[in-house]
């Protein structure tokens, strides 16, 4: 009967392919078959390639950086991305975040690093959206990886008007200095981190949230993204 049910709801409401829009048959989850196997993934795991790990040559040290697929303007891995962060799809960044550890599990990251966690969104964007995508890729990546999550290590500050226009005369660096801060500095001395984001573009992001942990003790920095522009 439930079967049944599902089956008549794909009629009415079809599901589709969050990346290329073909309704998806009763064995597919969020993604077609056909994009499952096409998407452009990066493979840097495997074959380290310098275009991502440049972004934070000179800014940040990082360990390493790991991306999954390779994001294009108007391509697969841009609807996909899209759908994950704007159409209330949790579980979709859940999924993603677990099919990149799994590709991952081959390097035993979990004696490497001690703890993951997502770049924190700004607390009325959360808000707004519901959920801060970044965690849920963490979520689904920690538990692929059997290395523990945390999301409360850092907050994300908003910052007044005023303020805004004031560190906006020191240019860009000043500007962005103080977004993020960490809770507990305890739980973060010492500690190696991945720190998680959909996708990796500037880098200026995961660049000063990766300052902030250092600043507060973390030994390690590693990087992992769903997808890089390069
Ligand atoms: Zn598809």
């Amino acid at each position: 009967m439930k079967k049944l049910f599902h089956h008549l709801l794909n009629i009415i409401y079809p599901r589709t392919c969050v990346s290329c829009e073909t309704v998806l048959n009763a064995s597919e989850k969020h993604l077609c078959v056909n994009c499952l196997y096409t998407l452009p993934k990066t493979d840097s795991h495997i074959l380290p390639t310098d275009l991502i790990e440049r972004k934070f040559w000179g800014k940040l040290n990082v360990k390493n950086t790991y991306s999954f697929l390779k994001f294009t303007k108007k391509g697969k891995v841009q609807k996909l991305l899209h759908a994950l962060k704007y159409k209330n799809k949790p579980e979709l960044a859940e999924y993603m975040g677990f099919w990149y550890g799994t590709e991952l599990k081959a390097l035993e990251l979990e004696h490497r690093i001690d703890l993951i966690t997502g770049v924190p969104l700004h607390k009325e964007k959360e808000r707004i959206r519901g959920y801060n995508q970044a965690n849920h890729l963490a979520k689904g990546l920690s538990e692929a990886l059997k290395i523990p999550l945390d999301t409360e290590i850092l907050k994300r500050n908003t910052f007044t008007e005023s303020q805004t226009r004031r560190s906006s005369r020191f240019g860009r660096f000043k500007n962005i200095e103080g977004v993020f801060t960490v809770n507990d500095r305890s739980k973060v001395e010492g500690k190696r981190i991945a720190l998680v984001d959909d996708v990796l573009t500037t880098g200026a992001t995961l660049e000063v949230a990766g300052a902030a942990l250092l600043e507060s003790g973390c030994s390690e920095i590693y990087i992992i993204t769903i997808a890089s522009a390069y």
